[in-house]
């Protein structure tokens, strides 16, 4: 049996109710048998090993009153995976799924991703299972704060510097960092994706979409093709699906799809700006669901998506490209062969994992362009790392200036892992190149650091 598969054992093992977390492991694992192969140092300083325990995992619990004054408890969740490269940093998800093995998933993924950033990150994520869905923002406040009132004694500007993920933005950022300034008496970059007003960075929000658009551009330019005239298929319609659509809008391309966890929209129009900003205040500010998109734009057609069935009609749509942007194990291996089948040729995954193993396979198999999250959607916590030296320096950049870095980021990114792909055998393999090229960086500074 080779190491990574003795390895791969233990993991299982060890980790048993944990199976978002396996599958992100072993995905990881199962591309760097060549580089450990080739560096058998790794293996002495047992770096594998080191790398798939978290140093620290934190788990409290969260009381809160309702609106009707009734005692609510939820529990929270910070995950400090890695900080061989700098302090702790990952988001933060609010939603009724969110366990300990999601979260060592997303925060596993993450030291990854933030290596790749070519930011001096480490990995971190965190959460709790409560569910904003249908709470008053009063609610959404005293819950948020509760759950500062014990995350602030892990946290910090130097230390750990969460974000925001599924199910908090910027209202939820807001309340939390309002708890921290009272509790600790600082004004800091503590949390990124704060409001402009009070510390945050221009195009922080916008990040995570547009930097999966420009993963797939640049995927595209090695095909000596652009977005423009593509017709893009987007899931989720939350914070990445929406910046991701205005991104594909600006470059030429046509979004036919959105979603939630009701069902989807098919438009055969193709959303323009106004049909966008119609989505943005139904979701960010009405806070209603993706089929009232149907009620108002009757070319639209809404069909509502049963959990249950082998597969999920959103990927059954002629297309070019896919952004499944929102949630983890959107696409199965079913999904794949519809993707395939309906013409797709580019997925750029804004989401988290979205797709299963069993696609990737289908992808990869079928030598399409195809970006993992860890590699397309680094632009969302490149930014937040902009943010934090914006707030180092007391400065703040332009609109023009963070959006230049971040695509240089963008281009950056798609280069190392094209690079490690090759270097390692196996050109045009791009989960291959996100896991290598992250890892590598993150191995020699442990190294560094010695046995820590
Ligand atoms: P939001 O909460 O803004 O939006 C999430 C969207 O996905 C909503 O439309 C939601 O629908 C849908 N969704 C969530 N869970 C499910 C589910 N189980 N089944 C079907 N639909 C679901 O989150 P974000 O846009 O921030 O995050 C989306 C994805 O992108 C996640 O995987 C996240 O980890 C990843 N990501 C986000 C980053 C960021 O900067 N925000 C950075 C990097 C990755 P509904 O409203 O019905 O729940």
């Amino acid at each position: 049996m080779s190491y990574v598969d003795e390895l791969m054992d233990q993991v299982k093992a060890k980790n048993q109710a944990q199976p978002e977390f396996i599958q992100a492991v072993e995905e990881v694992l199962e591309s760097l048998e060549p580089v450990v192969e080739k560096h058998p140092e790794y293996v002495d300083a047992k770096i594998l090993e080191r790398i798939i325990e978290p140093e620290r995992v934190i788990m409290f619990r969260v009381p809160w009153l309702d609106d009707q004054g009734s005692v609510q408890v939820n529990r929270g969740f910070r995950i400090e995976m890695n900080s061989a490269l700098g302090p702790y940093k990952g988001g933060l998800r609010f939603h009724p799924s969110v366990n300990l093995g999601i979260l060592k998933f997303l925060a596993f993924e993450q030291v990854f991703k933030n290596s790749l950033t070519t930011l001096p990150m480490g990995g971190g994520k965190g959460g709790c299972d409560f569910d904003p869905k249908g709470k008053s923002d009063n609610e959404v406040m005293r819950f948020c704060q509760s759950f500062m009132t014990e995350l602030q004694r892990h946290i910090g500007p130097d230390t750990d510097i969460p974000a925001g993920d599924i199910g908090v933005g910027g209202r939820e950022i807001g309340f939390m960092f309002g708890q921290y300034k009272r509790i600790r008496n600082e004004f800091t970059g503590v949390l990124t994706g704060k409001g402009l007003n009070w510390g945050g960075s221009l195009i922080r929000p916008e990040a995570t979409g547009y930097g999966a658009v420009y993963f797939a551009v640049e995927m595209l330019a090695t095909r000596n093709e652009t977005m423009k005239g593509k017709t893009c298929l987007v899931s989720g319609s939350g914070n990445v699906a929406q910046y991701t659509t205005e991104k594909i809008i600006e470059l030429g391309g046509k979004v036919v799809t959105l979603s939630d966890s009701g069902g989807f929209i098919y438009d055969p129009d193709g959303l323009d700006t106004e049909k966008l900003t119609f989505v943005m205040d139904l979701k960010n500010i009405r806070r209603g669901r993706i089929s009232e998109y149907a009620d108002k734009y009757p070319n639209a057609k809404y069909t509502p998506v049963d959990p249950s069935m082998d597969h999920n009609p959103i990927w059954d749509v002629k297309a070019d490209c896919a952004f499944p942007s929102a949630t983890q194990n959107e696409i199965n291996v079913v999904d794949a062969d519809n993707l395939l089948k309906q013409g797709v040729y580019v997925v750029s995954e804004g989401a988290n994992m979205p797709s299963t193993p069993e696609a990737v396979v289908k992808f990869i198999n079928a030598k399409i362009l195809y970006g993992p999250g860890k590699a397309a959607n680094a632009g969302g916590v490149a930014v937040s790392g902009l943010e934090m030296s914006q707030n180092s320096m007391r400065l703040g950049w332009t609109r023009e200036e963070v959006d230049a870095r971040l695509n240089g980021i963008m281009k950056a990114i798609h280069k190392s892992c094209v690079e490690a792909a090759d270097e390692y055998g196996t050109p045009g393999n791009y989960v291959n190149g996100a896991n290598i090229a992250g890892f590598l960086k993150v191995a020699n500074a442990m190294m560094d650091h010695g046995v820590v």
